[in-house]
């Protein structure tokens, strides 16, 4: 550790979960493959940082379903002594009346140049611990409100804790990164520590503001996390409850989002929609964009790399260069994406009954399975698909993603396409596979044809899926919210479903009637024809879609962005007008 004592942290980046490989359960879903993706970003652009999460060594939920299509979830333990190193140390985090004891395990992501970015994780599962508290970081979004505000104060309070005892206080970090408002304590403790340095409550502000930004990713009231103040009082030290500003309590609850609000210098939305529909929920901030990419040497298919090494050989360093996919001849992407796909059907047909082909055009939806992401939406009118099939062309659709166990919504959902398979067997061929996760996502992403997008509008804060399809030349078909109004370009790079953005709400029946027309008549009046009646018209949308979308909804793009708006700015204190401008 001594050789810390100089050393200087460009960027300490907390993340309740963080996606790192598809066999360590650490994640649930976007929010972690970002962090993922970001932090092995930051290790290409050999910045010197490190990034903070609890264990989960219980990991999140594993998924299969029953004969009926119910989701039956089940604990997806992972060997924490396969991939991390144990640190010959513990860090206490105060809570109640008493310390919690934490291990800390260390994974090194090391960056495609040879630079490594540290990932900590927070253990409470001690011998010296009680019973208790040595489940607190086992479970990813598990147990109960209580249960998560333990952890999250594990996470801000252990986490700095941790930076201390690595030499890293303050004044050696650039800047604190809160990926979402799990890590908020952070804000509020380190002002708490340097408060008495400064001999005005704004000197110590602007100091904090200078050190804290803040990635917010929750379009939707209910997504964000509030705590009931009286259990914040019980767990939280007495000096920082005292510290809470008044506009973070709400309704007797303590609203992690506004208590980041307050101390961040700097808070970004994920998408420019995004950026909007935050400025309109907290309208006393302002809010920068700063859309999301993916990783394009994670969710680039290997025989994409091969093809890319082969024509545009700096893309791997140089995402930008995506742009030159135009003069890749039409037959070696379209003999790359059939092999993708072959491949991908042969998985799908040892789990359907249905029996997937590859020359027939097929669809991919994965993600979180919940009621505003509307995955039903495209099967909300059966007779349409089996009459576009039968007079168009055939289609075939996967379906993936897990909804959260406690999600009735979500699960229900789950069930309800998973009904549809089996009734339409023959008729419209569909599969819903089980357990989601890393790998199964980069299969989907390269093999389908099309990637496709239904969430109401202005609930989908980014989405990075469809980004990760871009980088393997599959078009998306989408609502346009979240990244997609920014990256859609009709009949170019992709399709719209539906184009205004109105104040859609769940129980708008109407925004889902029109959407549903909308994109049952773009499948029959242009993209089934274009598939099957004019396949260079196909392909040259499959190379849009890498040379406009992925040269740009990268995180090497991201990263750029984050470091001239908000790592760079908060260097030299918090500068307003720069943020401003960018804006
Ligand atoms: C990329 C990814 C997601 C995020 O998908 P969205 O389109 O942003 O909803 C979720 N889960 C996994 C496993 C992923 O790889």
């Amino acid at each position: 550790m001594k050789k810390n004592k100089d050393k200087l942290l460009d960027v300490a980046y907390f993340s309740m979960e963080v996606a790192i490989r598809s066999d360590m359960s650490t994640y649930s879903g976007g929010l972690g493959v970002l962090a993922g993706d970001t932090l092995k970003t930051i290790a290409d652009f050999k910045y010197s940082a490190l990034g903070i999460t609890l264990l989960h060594e219980k990991g999140y939920v594993g998924q299969s379903l029953d004969l009926a299509g119910k989701q039956v979830s089940h604990c997806e333990m992972w060997n924490k002594e396969e991939y991390l190193t144990k640190l010959p140390f513990t860090i206490d985090v105060p809570l109640s009346d008493h310390n919690v004891s934490c291990a800390v395990w260390q994974y090194d992501i090391v960056g495609q140049f040879g630079s490594t970015v540290p990932v900590y994780f927070l253990d409470s599962n001690v011998q010296d611990n009680t019973e208790y508290d040595r489940t607190l970081t086992s479970n990813l979004y598990g147990g109960d409100s209580f249960y998560r505000l333990c952890q999250e104060q594990i996470l801000g309070l252990g986490g700095l804790a941790l930076l201390e005892k690595l030499k890293f206080n303050s004044q050696k970090v650039r800047v604190y990164h809160l990926n979402e408002g799990h890590a908020s304590f952070v804000g509020l403790s380190l002002y708490n520590k340097v408060k008495d340095d400064f001999s005005t409550h704004n000197e110590a502000m602007d100091y904090i503001g200078s050190k804290l930004a803040f990635t917010t990713h929750t379009p939707v009231a209910a997504g964000h996390d509030r705590f009931s103040l009286d259990d914040v009082k019980r767990v939280l030290p007495a000096d920082l409850f005292e510290e809470i500003p008044k506009e973070a309590k709400i309704e007797g609850r303590l609203c992690m989002t506004r208590l980041s609000l307050h101390f961040s210098g700097v808070v970004t939305g994920v998408a420019k929609t995004h950026e909007k529909v935050t400025e309109k929920m907290f309208p006393k901030y302002d809010v920068i964009p700063v859309t999301n990419g993916a990783y394009h040497m994670e969710w680039t298919h290997p025989s994409f790399k091969k093809l890319y090494d082969e024509y545009i050989p700096e893309w791997s360093y140089d995402p930008s260069t995506f742009r030159k996919a135009i003069s890749i001849p039409d037959d070696k992407i379209w003999d790359v994406h059939i092999q993708i796909k072959k491949d991908l059907i042969e998985y799908v047909n040892k789990f359907s009954v249905n029996k997937f082909s590859d020359d027939v055009c097929t669809l991919g939806y994965a993600r979180r399975f919940t009621s505003y992401k509307r995955p039903a939406l495209v099967l909300a009118d059966l007779n349409r698909l089996e009459e576009m099939i039968s007079s168009v062309g055939c289609l075939q659709i996967i379906f993936a993603g897990e909804a959260h166990p406690k999600d009735q919504k979500g699960i229900e959902l789950i069930k309800a396409i998973f009904q549809k398979t089996q009734e339409h067997k023959g008729k419209i061929k569909m599969v819903f596979l089980e357990d989601y996760n890393m790998d199964m996502a980069t299969k989907l992403v390269a093999g389908v044809d099309i990637w496709l997008n239904t969430p109401l509008q202005k609930h989908e804060a980014s989405g990075t899926s469809g980004m990760k399809a871009a980088f393997n030349a599959i078009p998306h078909l989408s609502v346009l919210d979240g990244w997609w109004p920014e990256g859609w370009i009709e009949g170019v790079t992709g399709w719209s479903i539906g184009t205004n953005m109105n104040e859609a709400r769940l129980d708008n029946k109407d925004s889902w009637n029109s959407e549903v027309t909308d994109l049952y008549d773009k499948l029959a009046n242009k993209i089934l024809p274009l598939y099957y009646q004019d396949r260079l018209g196909f392909i040259k949308i499959m190379k849009h879609a890498v040379a406009l979308n992925g040269s740009y909804f990268n995180t090497y793009r991201m990263m750029n962005e984050y470091t001239a708006k908000v790592y760079f700015p908060l260097k030299n204190g918090l500068n307003k007008e720069a943020v401003a401008k960018n804006k």
